[in-house]
């Protein structure tokens, strides 16, 4: 069954894990800008990492037969620094017009703080102004409720911003049916040790159902698995679930939803 990894860092695994997401299935990632484990120095460093998601993991992935799209933004770790977030914002529509590039992500909250709530301010704003789909990355363990709550809040304030444009990452038990519930798309991030394991992820949606869910691995620089969506498909046949069901949440859930960014073509003309 071919397969959408919707959320994956694939900037930072290797080409034979590629391969090994092909030989499984895949046939289009997302990967959105995110931490890379350090604080860039200066904005040229984020220019290299958009040039690097737009122009060269794009062939990359091509080379297996993925589709690489890409989202650009500033995460929430280096967000606190308002001016220089700022600077950074301010390079973001000559990447978002670059022919891979579903939307501005992943954006959000880590330890929610005033500056980093200005920086999103910030992005919402731009995001709205140029009609741009959203990705959202809630923070970890005992900040996700309150950063996701927050968000919801930031959201719900503007009543310019469509709802089933914007997807709430790392849902987890305690903040899924917040996303769902306001309209939102929730993403379930598939992770070995934190985050939902790919159990726990068919447990929500036998109790949420399949609607506006969408499932990645995240895969990065740390404990994750590149292999986590694959996984997650012999569970759920695993269990008895419909291969129906199972190709709505991997394939036709991530298509609907990434069908909506104007640079999203798939399956690709030519
Ligand atoms: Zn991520």
């Amino acid at each position: 069954m071919h397969y959408f990894d919707p959320h994956i860092h694939v900037a930072s695994r290797t080409t034979d894990e590629l391969a090994a997401m092909a030989r499984l299935g895949c046939v289009v990632l997302g990967e959105p800008a995110f931490w890379m484990g350090y604080d860039r120095s200066s904005t040229g460093s984020f220019r290299d990492y958009f040039r690097q998601l737009t122009e060269w993991e794009p062939r990359r992935a091509a080379n297996y037969g993925i589709r690489h799209y890409a989202w650009i933004g500033i995460n929430a770790k280096e967000a606190e620094d308002v001016a220089f977030a700022r600077e950074v914002i301010a390079m973001l529509p000559e990447f978002l017009d670059r022919p891979n590039v579903l939307g501005i992500g992943e954006i959000g909250l880590h330890k929610c703080t005033r500056n980093e709530v200005a920086t999103l301010e910030a992005l919402i704003e731009l995001a709205m102004q140029r009609d741009e789909q959203l990705l959202f990355h809630t923070p970890h363990l005992e900040d996700k409720y309150k950063g996701t709550r927050m968000i919801l809040d930031l959201l719900r304030a503007d009543h310019r911003v469509d709802r089933s444009r914007v997807c709430i990452d790392h849902c987890e038990e305690h903040t899924i049916r917040l996303a769902l519930d306001e309209g939102y798309w929730a993403g379930i991030t598939l992770y070995p040790v934190t985050k939902a394991t790919p159990e726990r992820a068919i447990d929500m949606i036998e109790t949420y159902g399949p609607e506006r869910i969408l499932v990645n691995s995240s895969a990065d620089w740390g404990p994750s698995d590149p292999l986590a969506v694959p996984q997650f498909m012999y569970l759920m046949h695993r269990r008895g679930h419909a291969e129906s069901l199972v190709r709505r949440i991997v394939y036709d859930n991530p298509l609907q939803f990434f069908n909506q960014s104007r640079n999203f073509q798939f399956p690709p003309a030519e």
